[in-house]
């Protein structure tokens, strides 16, 4: 069996989204509920608090005190679809917190991959914008963090079923970060066209693949086993990591996918299969309370097992 760490904290839960949010706290005890049956089979890794310095990593250096004081004047809507409450910068730099706390963990040979159960999300997260329910951009900020730790190469794979917008342009320009998406297209938030391949040095380094309303397990299991492994191949990656939002499910109400528990179990292998390197996944979206609890138990069960 693999030796795979498990991040979760109360903290998460004090991001308040309000009343009838779908991003609301439960997501993240819900899935640490269901990982429960399987934690005497993980190493648990407790978060730390990323510094606004680690956050500017990614983000325009006036961000994170920009959403400090926004939150703890009280709340405000960030976006429209994006709240925050008086302990939000708390549980974001938590969330953030996750992904450095996964690289040192790696790196000091606890642990060879690591799942975060986090929240808030980060995928959509810019330069100096919160957005779709995503404060700071957690992938991106560990994928410089990892570089900084001589981790060179890193490879994202984003299975959310939205675009990852704010991870994309990121590192747009850039070719030591490569950023793979399947998503829903077209649909929020608009971009993640094929055309998108890059600029400069970074062209050929982000890849997407769009995918219409209704597509399901056949065709991921095609994405994931063909086209996938290629990529990353060619790539070498020193480290990969994971967008995983569960919203591609069946299940989940925001959505127009129909990937099943086990079609997303088949993703996570074809994904484990593809390098030798260190994996940390991170959560992202997935609005249907079971739904989530069960895809995010599979994905950690083949964490152990692939
Ligand atoms: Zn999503």
């Amino acid at each position: 069996m693999r030796k795979v760490g498990y991040i979760y904290d109360p903290v998460y839960l004090k991001h308040d989204t309000g009343e009838g949010h779908p991003e609301r706290p439960e997501r993240v005890s819900t899935i640490d509920s269901y990982i429960d049956e399987i934690k005497k089979d993980l190493v648990e890794i407790k978060p730390r608090r990323a510094s606004a310095k680690e956050i500017t990593l990614v983000h325009d250096t006036y961000y994170p005190q920009e959403i400090m004081d926004l939150c703890s004047a009280g709340g405000t809507y960030l976006d429209p679809d994006t709240r925050c409450s008086i302990f939000s910068y708390e549980a974001a730099v938590y969330a953030v917190g996750a992904g450095l706390e996964a690289v040192d963990s790696i790196m000091e040979g606890k642990v060879e991959r690591v799942f975060a159960n986090v929240r808030p999300p980060g995928h959509h997260a810019e330069f100096s914008k919160a957005m779709g329910f995503c404060i700071f951009n957690n992938v991106a900020i560990t994928a410089r963090y990892a570089q900084k730790k001589g981790y060179e190469k890193i490879f994202i794979i984003d299975f959310d079923a939205h675009h990852g917008n704010g991870t994309q342009k990121a590192f747009y320009d850039d070719d030591t970060v490569f950023y793979f998406s399947t998503h829903q297209y077209p649909f929020y938030p608009g971009t993640g066209s094929a055309e998108e391949k890059g600029v400069g040095k970074g062209l050929g380094f982000t890849y997407n693949v769009p995918l219409p309303a209704g597509t399901g397990d056949e065709t991921y299991e095609d994405i994931y086993s063909m086209m996938l492994p290629d990529l990353v191949y060619h790539f070498r990656p020193d480290m990969v990591l994971v967008s995983a939002g569960y919203d591609l499910h069946i299940d989940d109400p925001l959505t127009h996918l129909e990937v099943t528990t086990e079609g997303i179990g088949k993703i996570v292998e074809n994904i484990l299969k593809t390098s030798d390197s260190p994996f940390i996944f991170m959560l992202e979206g997935g609005y249907n309370l079971q739904a989530l609890g069960k895809s995010a138990l599979i994905t950690v069960k083949k964490m152990l097992t692939v």
